[in-house]
């Protein structure tokens, strides 16, 4: 997601595919450590099958790290990239992506800056507070509802607050990122709050 709100990455089918299938692959080969299950060969074979699948989400994932990576290079941008391992948007699809800009980045010597993702979905800008309940975001993840500013768009608020705090961490160091997260108010909600769903 572009801060202006153009998404670059769309829910594309074969690679949530391709995901759900290295997830399976994965913990397939976890069950092997604790010895309940696949023998040695089969394990080569899984691991095998694995690169292969790893392989081709790249390769799928390819045409949206260009337009990622083409954009900064055209704006003279440095690039905020979320730390995938952590927060709401972990998991296979985003830690590939996240990986693949790391390095891309490193080769064509684009500036860039790692972002951790705790709360990205979580803090409304507008009213400097973190919501920390799950209810403030609709069950698809689209909209955030915040109980003072109202809706907006879940992935254009995570992608403008990962740009925010990346900017802090470049422009001021993550030890002074630290200390200004750390003091930004948390709110729960309180009861008999309005949520629209
Ligand atoms: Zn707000």
């Amino acid at each position: 997601m572009l801060e202006d709100g153009r998404q670059v990455l769309p829910h594309n089918e074969m690679i949530t595919n391709l995901c759900s299938q290295l997830k399976e692959i994965n913990s397939k080969i976890k069950n092997q450590d604790k010895n309940n299950g696949i023998n040695t060969e089969e394990r080569r074979a899984l691991r095998k099958k694995w690169k292969e699948l790893h392989n081709k989400l790249k390769k799928c994932m390819h045409p949206y790290v260009e337009t990622i990576l083409k954009e900064a290079i055209e704006t003279k941008s440095c690039l905020c990239i979320d730390d995938a391992k952590t927060g709401a948007r972990s998991g296979m699809y985003g830690q590939v992506i996240s990986d693949i800009l790391k390095t891309e980045c490193e080769h064509r010597r684009i500036p860039f800056v790692v972002v951790p993702c705790a709360f990205t979905s979580k803090y409304c800008q507008v009213c400097n507070t973190i919501y920390t309940s799950s209810k403030c975001r609709s069950k698809d993840y689209s909209i955030f509802h915040c109980p003072n500013c109202g809706d907006t768009n879940c992935d254009v608020m995570a992608a403008d607050n990962i740009r925010l705090f990346g900017q802090i961490i470049w422009e001021h160091g993550e030890q002074a990122f630290c200390d200004w997260f750390n003091k930004i108010p948390k709110s729960k909600l309180q009861p008999g709050e309005d949520i629209p769903w």
